[in-house]
């Protein structure tokens, strides 16, 4: 762990929250916003295990730098920043063959939301590697997603985020933010 040269051409955060049930805020930089996905089993390093993502609101980009205790009125809950660091999306070049855009990195990112199919390499200090986040069919009327690790060097047997209750920023467990509260959030959270 600790620093490591940023990399990524766009900003990813998740953020831990407990709310009236835990889940986790999955959150990347398209189109100058966070695009946000709610991972009630959260993201896992297991090879194909797909989580389900339910799409949230847009986030403002400040506010994936928030940890802490959020008051009642902007949603409640304990935050943790669990991960945060840059990625980049990919594009597959040939059959199974992906490929990292940097240069038009948010164009590109912007177009594969839209398609509902997005894939991306995150550069964390959790998650590393390639991911795919896949549009399918409704659950009750919303979009239901898949978040899923695509095998590579940095897959991982048994890998489950609640094994690594500590904050990406500070080093914090769930209980410690809870009971120290800070942070300033300057906007609500889904
Ligand atoms: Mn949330």
């Amino acid at each position: 762990m600790g620093p490591s040269p940023r990399r990524g051409s766009l900003d990813f955060v998740i953020q831990k929250h407990r709310a009236r049930a835990l889940h986790y805020d999955f959150r990347l930089e398209i189109g100058g916003v966070l695009a946000s996905w709610s991972v009630p089993k959260g993201p896992t390093l297991q090879a194909g295990v797909r989580r389900l993502a339910m799409p949230t609101e847009d986030h403002p980009r400040e506010y994936g730098r928030f940890e802490g205790v959020l008051p009642r009125s902007s949603g409640s809950g304990v935050v943790m920043l669990w991960d945060l660091g840059g990625y980049n999306p990919e594009v597959e070049t040939s059959k199974g063959v992906r490929t990292e855009v940097v240069a038009n990195a948010d164009a590109v990112a912007e177009s594969e939301l839209k398609a509902g199919m997005l894939k991306f390499t995150l550069y964390g200090s959790k998650l590393r590697g390639s991911f795919a986040l896949v549009r399918t069919g409704g659950i009750g009327g919303r979009d239901a997603w898949l978040l899923i690790k695509h095998k590579d060097m940095f897959c991982a047997p048994a890998y489950e985020a609640g094994d690594y209750d500590f904050s990406a920023l500070t080093g914090r467990s769930m209980a410690q933010i809870s009971a120290e509260g800070g942070g300033a959030p300057s906007t609500t959270l889904s």
